[in-house]
């Protein structure tokens, strides 16, 4: 494990393009829980109930019941913990150029990297249905569920459910980062939903050193990773900034 520790220290130092792909495992420090795994949503839930675009037309009320409420709570109250904080310092230190995020949260933006590519969209705004508006999360009145725009539209997170397309500006910069970059980390994600986890495999293809950090082994960690380190992503990071602080 500290081998893997200095060598992704010695990856990074050598590296002139690093990108991050980041995953629901890189937030669980900050309380939000993850969808699949030990303590996920889909222990609770049906995800094809629950996040499903045609379920929440069908029914926006038990979606915002459901899951969106509860959301709403957890990310206005999350602050980043050390694996945010350590890819803003790595981008302060001019290693980091841009971070592909699966997370819905803002919190690599709160921590302070600029660069952020949100794949699957963003919490931090709802939108109305019917005109469009987009209105922060956190002034959203819930006293009524669903919550209406002043049209009389309900509101949605900007964010996207299963059955929806990956915005076409994400999607199409995140291939580029991909395959511009040296070394990928690839951060608290279960690499299953697609095209998200194809973005290690066009990096791998494109001659970068993928690296995993996860507790545990996913479907990557034998065909596309170069190597997993096995942890949970804030003390991992903090580790190898320590080594990578050493040799810059
Ligand atoms: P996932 O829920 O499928 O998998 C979570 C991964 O995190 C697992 O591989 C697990 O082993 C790993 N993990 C657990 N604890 C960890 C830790 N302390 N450090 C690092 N890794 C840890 O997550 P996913 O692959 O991101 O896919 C789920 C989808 O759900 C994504 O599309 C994302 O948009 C969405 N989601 C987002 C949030 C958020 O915004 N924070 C939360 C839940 C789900």
């Amino acid at each position: 494990m500290d081998d893997l520790i200095q060598k992704a220290a010695a990856d990074l130092a050598q590296a002139k393009m690093v990108s991050a792909l980041t995953g629901a495992g890189a937030s669980i420090e900050s309380g939000i829980p993850p969808f699949r795994g030990k303590g996920g949503l889909w222990e609770k839930y049906d995800p094809m109930e629950v996040a499903h675009i045609d379920s929440f037309i069908q029914d926006p009320v038990k979606v915002w019941n459901l899951l969106i409420k509860d959301m709403k709570d957890i990310v206005d109250q999350a602050q980043p913990n050390d694996c945010h904080k350590g890819l803003a310092r790595l981008e302060e230190l001019g290693k980091l150029q841009t971070i592909i995020t699966q997370n819905i949260d803002g919190l690599h933006q709160m921590a302070g990297n600029t660069d952020v590519i949100e794949f699957h969209g963003t919490f931090a705004w709802q939108r109305c249905m019917e005109c469009n508006t987009h209105i922060e999360t956190r002034r959203v009145d819930i006293s009524e569920i669903p919550p209406h725009c002043q049209c009389g539209g309900i509101l949605r997170p900007n964010a996207v459910f299963f059955g929806e397309l990956i915005p076409q500006e994400a999607l199409w910069r995140s291939r580029q980062v991909a395959t511009d970059s040296d070394v990928m980390l690839v951060i608290g994600t279960s690499a299953v939903v697609q095209p998200a986890a194809l973005m290690p495999v066009v990096a791998k293809e494109s001659g970068a050193t993928v690296i995993e950090i996860n507790p545990e082994s996913t479907v990557l960690t034998n065909d596309i990773s170069d190597y997993l380190i096995k942890g949970p992503a804030g003390d991992t990071i903090n580790r190898i900034m320590a080594n990578l602080d050493a040799l810059l």
